[in-house]
């Protein structure tokens, strides 16, 4: 049975609370599949495991990795997961969300410091932030080539023919 939003978004309250015993940023999360089934749950746990990217959203999409992807076949799974946050995901979990599939995302507070999925569907954002690093992209040809060759094997060997990494730059 599924149950509302505020009921789910309560779960992931339940996690945040728990972070918060342990010493750690107050933020949970809750995985639920199309039928209101609980897939993970997670918690913040960056100061309690000393890990800058161990955030709710993150730890809930590694525990539902059995939904998420087709081992055998080594690919993505289709899913109409949605994913309950008790705040808004900052960039890396809005990004980490994108990657996963994951396709609604309901949260219970706005961040409009370090939230990101308004930000980033708006346009460019954090141009503060990449102010801060500088990059150095594919300076060598046989080094590109060469990780270029690695995913387009990778590719073959699962059966996805014809990916832009089986051209030599
Ligand atoms: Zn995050």
């Amino acid at each position: 049975m599924r149950l509302s939003d505020y009921d789910y978004l309560a779960l992931a309250f339940e996690e945040a609370n728990q972070a918060f015993e342990e010493g750690t940023y107050p933020i949970g999360a809750v995985i639920v599949d199309d039928d209101g089934n609980i897939v993970s749950k997670g918690r913040n746990r960056v100061f309690t495991e000393s890990d800058c990217t161990a955030h709710a959203e993150v730890d809930a999409i590694r525990k539902a990795g059995h939904k998420l992807l087709d081992i055998p076949n080594k690919r993505f799974v289709k899913n109409n997961l949605t994913l309950y946050t008790t705040c808004e995901p900052c960039p890396m979990c809005t990004c980490t969300i994108l990657l996963s599939g994951i396709k609604r995302v309901v949260w219970a507070a706005d961040d409009d410091e370090y939230g990101g999925i308004r930000k980033f569907k708006e346009g460019p954002h954090f141009i503060n932030l990449f102010d801060t690093i500088t990059y150095t992209a594919s300076p060598y040809d046989d080094l590109e080539n060469k990780q270029r060759d690695l995913l387009a094997r990778w590719n073959i060997g699962r059966g996805i023919l014809n990916t832009e990494w089986e051209k030599p730059k």
